[in-house]
């Protein structure tokens, strides 16, 4: 298999191979297992193992640390690639990452020591444990509480949804360090989580779409983790590193909208040409071709959206606008090309035989995931306001 680990500058030559090297991984480990994954809800051990050696889990993660250091624009092409066969391989390795870059850009040197190079290899897998049963868009709200106890602190509480939270080793915990304070962000903290007594994975939940991945409930009992491990060192400051976290996490989920929508596209433009009505293709219908054309348009459009988002990120400046915009439209993208794929394949998307009820199942988690799309829009005007005040 075609390693990624010597590549860490980015000509144009370097990036058509790294993405040659995906697109071969794709074809020939992810496209022939992601019906029987999918259907039987198998986590995809093997796959996991292919991810390590590709070098995905250090995707992110800087070369001193022992990761790739893909710039974010590289690295939501790979993401649009794999999403555009099989969107829930890419939850495996994006929580993962996005944990990875709190800890590289708000962690102490100790940390970043400590855990990157474990993360870079896949030896240590991650994930982000922010939402709770009744705190997800407002997660100001949450419950979980880390009280400090000598050189400890001892945290109880609940999470749900938790991605990688099964077969992961770690979270980044969202915790209130301080009920009282107000505003109430300012009682909150980050808690690099490795498994231990207290940490139990409660359930792992059942779900329409994006399956094969884990989704866990999460239940913190007394859990002990050392005071080294308060993200960055300082407490109060949780909240502002997971909204931090979120940009990067919005760009990967705006790439796997696209690649939900560019990969229904696909299969649609297919179908098309192979079923015949009323003597001829369906793509020679009218009605068919509007739908052909807008589902491409937006296709172009989402990747276009995410590709300058991306590049927003990696010149470091403030991108919470476009990561929004990228992550609305291209997440819209996905669930309106695969229910018009839905149509274009009349009775026949039904069938669990075809892909195309897949991506139809997966969409909509893009719509909601990092942050609503409602949230996005409002996030998208207050910044618009902000960047041009009158
Ligand atoms: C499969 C899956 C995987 C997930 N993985 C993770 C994970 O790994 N880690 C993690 O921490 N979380 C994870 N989540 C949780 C996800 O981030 C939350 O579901 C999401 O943030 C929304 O929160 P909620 O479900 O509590 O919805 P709510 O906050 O209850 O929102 C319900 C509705 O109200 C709207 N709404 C709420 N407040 C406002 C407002 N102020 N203005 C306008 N509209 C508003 C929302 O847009 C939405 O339409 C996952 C969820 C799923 C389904």
């Amino acid at each position: 298999m075609n390693t990624m680990s010597e590549t860490n500058h980015f000509t144009p030559d370097d990036e058509r191979m790294l993405l040659d090297a995906i697109d071969n991984w794709v074809e020939k480990s992810v496209r022939p297992i992601a019906k029987e994954f999918d259907h039987e809800d198998k986590y995809p051990h093997a796959l996991v193992d292919e991810m390590k050696e590709l070098g995905l889990f250090g995707a992110t993660i800087s070369p001193e640390y022992g990761g790739l250091g893909l710039p974010a624009r590289v690295y939501a092409k790979i993401v649009t690639r794999v999403a555009s066969v099989w969107m829930a391989p890419t939850g495996i390795f994006n929580s993962h990452l996005i944990m990875a870059a709190a800890i590289e850009r708000a962690g102490t040197e100790a940390q970043r020591q400590k855990y990157l190079p474990r993360m870079a290899t896949g030896e240590l897998r991650g994930g982000l444990a922010l939402t709770e049963p009744d705190a997800g868009t407002d997660l100001q709200a949450i419950r979980t509480v880390a009280k400090k106890d000598g050189g400890d602190y001892v945290v109880n509480g609940n999470k749900i949804w938790i991605t990688n939270s099964l077969h992961g080793g770690a979270v980044l915990l969202l915790v209130k360090t301080d009920t009282t304070t107000e505003p109430r962000h300012k009682g909150m903290s980050m808690l690099i989580a490795e498994k231990g007594p207290g940490f139990v994975v409660s359930n792992k939940m059942k779900k329409l779409g994006y399956k094969a991945i884990d989704s866990c409930e999460l239940a913190f009992q007394d859990y002990r983790v050392s005071a080294d491990c308060l993200l960055g060192g300082i407490e109060g400051k949780g909240f502002q590193q997971a909204l931090g976290g979120l940009e990067l996490g919005r760009i990967n989920i705006a790439a796997r909208g696209a690649g939900i929508a560019e990969g229904a596209t696909r299969h649609a433009v297919r179908y098309a040409q192979e079923r015949k009505t009323f003597g001829k293709p369906i793509c020679e219908h009218q009605a068919v071709q509007l739908m052909l054309g807008e589902m491409a348009s937006r296709v172009e459009a989402a990747k276009l959206l995410v590709d300058s988002a991306a590049r927003a990120y990696d010149t470091g400046q403030r991108c919470d606008m476009e990561a929004g915009m990228a992550k609305y439209f291209a997440s819209e993208a996905g669930v309106f090309c695969s229910q018009e794929a839905m149509r274009i394949f009349g009775g026949a998307s039904y069938s669990i035989e075809y892909d195309i009820e897949r991506f139809y199942r997966d969409a909509m988690l893009m719509c909601i995931g990092e942050g609503t799309n409602e949230m996005q829009r409002i996030i998208i005007a207050k910044q618009l306001v902000e960047r041009n005040k009158i």
